[in-house]
């Protein structure tokens, strides 16, 4: 025996037993499942872990009759329900005591399968020990019916068959309600404690279990005969959103029967909830997914019902993880030294126009989105003045939950520097240096454009990287700005310099390295040292951040793009949790390791520019991002924003929605404006 196998135990501390182990299932959702049975975190990594028989129900195993018979020894060979999830209760189901009339029951019953021999008093007896309803309804009905272990795990009080004969044919009472022929008539609370029965416990939470695609002829085949008398029934069917409802009936015996192809959650069909609930929280736009939907032909929800469930539940739930996920990060940063924040802002249209724009403010230590302001262009007038607004309504919340800021690296807004220098002198303010970067080397190429300094173009690479090198290598702003100036010098062939930054510190250029050197005062010579020599860039420069950069922050704008495209319309609350989700999305995947191929080497991608030749770069290959908050999101609206609602509407109450932009103008009436319209465009045959 090898040593891995010696080392298996089942994972529960006080059994450890490694007899009869079962691997945890390779299906990730299920997996999950078993891990929040036994009450394990759902990250956990489940390929080396077992739990043993003992922690299963009877009614868990396949084969589970066999071994009552003793056909199968139960440490070895019992087979495990596709659809068994394991619970801490010891089981231990060969030690039960067995009763002569119940084997003998239970030998007899597989083989009758019509309801008429449950009409045999002693039979429904014995049958109702046995829990034979609940299986006799799963075979009916040739769907595989999930969790049918609960009412022995919960010790649910049996239900009596009350019917006599036809007892068989009573579904179980699970939550139901009337459908309506529209999904749009859905009302959240309401309850026909009639038809619902609150008590009903479900197990495998709805958004956990796997759903299928069924085409309609086949599923209808499953209700074409009876169950009873095998002769044809009478089937009707409508759908409610995503749910199919089925009624059953037999025109020669009695049969009939009531079937809904998705379980209810608090009146709501779960699929109905969970399509919405997956459409936003992956950041998917709904109308995509409806044109999806409609292309294949699978029975979707409408906008309305989207837009209610988005309103009442998942804006809620999104918003309230979002303040959780931000008390961790912002515990974690407590932790260590002082705070080191980047900040920038994203407007969501290009240009000077904007209607939202996002300011964030990041952890640039531990890399990790810390605050997220939205703003909307009309709340401070006008759109150049929102970046300034963002970053004091971030900083006045962080300060709020007690983080002491020492040092904001941000682009050189001037809004934003006048307002640091003015009302927070105690915070260094650094710049990022791609940004600044970035200037310098746009006014390198609007010079190159100029038919006398031609020359400068070759030089804008060099110099952009001299300015990065320049913030990476210095310890303080004099001698960024020394060795900045030295450039001026290098572009003319001289590599000695005055002052503090002696000596060019590349080796001799000799060949294709000797650039084409710029001829003293020449204009192109002359206006390079102009834009070099800029008083206000030379200010600057001092600032530069040399540790720090903003760069992190560039990426998650780019993501909330992905979020939240700039060609949809989103609501102030839509906009605001779209970019909360970009930013739970980002923290959980800003640190993932490099990928490695299956022999452990690291992997690598090489980028080339798109349209014109240029110079490759090699960019390590991170691993395939990870969803979990999609998953923590779902746990928390199926378990606990469902139950109380209103607790986590609270938390979006507070939030100040400014008024629509349109508000601000006059709007003519629209049959007004239409019947201007025809009137001008009138064809002429019309006129006469
Ligand atoms: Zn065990
Ligand atoms: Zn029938
Ligand atoms: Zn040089």
């Amino acid at each position: 025996m090898s040593e891995a196998i010696m080392g298996r135990k089942c994972l529960f501390s006080w059994c450890k037993s490694s007899n009869g182990l079962h691997m945890f299932p390779r299906d990730a959702a299920r997996a999950r499942l078993w891990l929040r049975a036994v009450g394990w975190p759902s990250t956990t990594d489940t390929s080396r872990l077992y739990v043993c028989s003992k922690h299963f129900s009877r009614e868990s195993f396949e084969n589970w009759r066999m071994v009552d018979f003793g056909l199968v020894d139960y440490q070895c060979k019992l087979r495990l329900a596709i659809d068994a999830v394991p619970s801490p209760e010891d089981f231990s189901i060969l030690s039960e005591p067995k009763l002569c009339c119940e084997m003998a029951c239970q030998t007899e019953q597989p083989a009758k399968k019509d309801a008429a021999c449950q009409t045999h008093p002693d039979m429904k007896h014995m049958s109702t020990q046995h829990r034979w309803k609940p299986e006799r309804r799963s075979k009916s009905t040739q769907v595989k019916q999930q969790k049918r272990h609960v009412g022995c795990n919960t010790s649910t009080p049996f239900i009596p068959l009350e019917k006599g004969p036809l007892a068989t044919s009573t579904p179980l009472k699970r939550p139901r309600r009337e459908a309506e022929d529209s999904d749009c008539s859905f009302q959240p609370g309401m309850t026909d404690s009639s038809i619902y029965n609150e008590s009903t416990v479900i197990a495998t939470p709805p958004h956990i279990m796997r759903k299928f695609i069924v085409y309609e002829e086949n599923l209808m085949d499953l209700f074409k005969n009876c169950p009873a008398c095998s002769r044809h029934c009478a089937i009707k069917s409508r759908t409610v959103g995503t749910v199919l409802h089925v009624d059953q009936t037999c025109v020669h015996c009695e049969h009939h029967k009531q079937w809904a192809s998705q379980p209810y959650v608090k009146n709501i069909p779960a699929g109905n909830l969970q399509l919405a609930a997956a459409v936003l929280f992956s950041g998917s736009s709904f109308l995509q997914v409806t044109k999806f939907m409609q292309a294949f032909n699978i029975q979707g929800i409408c906008h309305t019902t989207y837009l209610k469930h988005q309103r009442t539940f998942l804006f809620p739930t999104i918003n309230w993880q979002w303040k959780q996920h931000q008390n961790t990060v912002i515990a974690e940063a407590l932790k260590g030294r002082n705070v080191v924040l980047g900040g920038d802002m994203r407007a969501d249209s290009p240009g000077h126009s904007a209607k939202y724009g996002t300011y964030s403010l990041m952890d640039l230590r531990a890399n990790k989105i810390m605050e997220i302001q939205l703003i909307q262009s009309n709340e401070v007038g006008n759109s150049q003045r929102m970046e300034k607004e963002g970053l004091e309504r971030s900083l006045r919340e962080l300060e709020q939950r007690g983080v002491t800021v020492r040092k904001i690296v941000t682009d050189r807004h001037p809004g934003v520097m006048k307002f640091l220098r003015e009302s927070r002198p105690s915070i260094l303010h650094r710049y990022d240096a791609w940004h600044m970067a970035k200037g310098v080397g746009k006014k390198i190429d609007e010079l190159a454009k100029q038919r006398s300094c031609k020359e400068v173009g070759p030089w804008k690479k060099s110099i952009v990287n001299h300015l990065y090198w320049c913030g990476a290598s210095s310890s303080s702003g004099k001698e960024i700005v020394a060795k900045w100036r030295s450039v001026v010098n290098h572009v003319q062939d001289i590599h000695e310099h005055e002052g503090e930054f002696q000596r060019c510190q590349h080796p001799p250029l000799v060949g294709d390295q000797a650039r084409q050197w710029l001829k003293p005062s020449t204009a192109a010579c002359e206006k390079l040292t102009q834009v070099i020599l800029a008083p206000k860039l030379l200010k600057d420069l001092e600032n530069l951040s040399s540790d720090f950069q903003t760069s992190g922050l560039e990426s998650y704008h780019s993501l909330i793009l992905k979020f939240a495209p700039k060609s949809v319309a989103f609501s102030f609350v839509g906009m605001l949790c779209r970019t909360q989700l970009a930013a739970m999305h980002y923290n959980e995947n800003s640190g993932r390791p490099q990928a490695t191929t299956a022999a452990g080497e690291l992997r690598w991608h090489m980028q080339y520019p798109r349209y014109r030749r240029g110079e490759y770069t090699v960019r390590l290959l991170k691993r395939n991002p990870t969803f979990e908050y999609v998953d923590r999101l779902q746990d928390l609206l199926f378990e606990s924003v469902l139950e109380q609602p209103q607790l986590f509407q609270e938390s979006l109450k507070g939030l100040q929605v400014p008024d629509h932009l349109c508000t601000q103008f006059q709007r003519p009436e629209k049959s007004e404006a239409v019947a201007q319209h025809t009137s001008r465009f009138r064809p002429p045959s019309v006129c006469l």
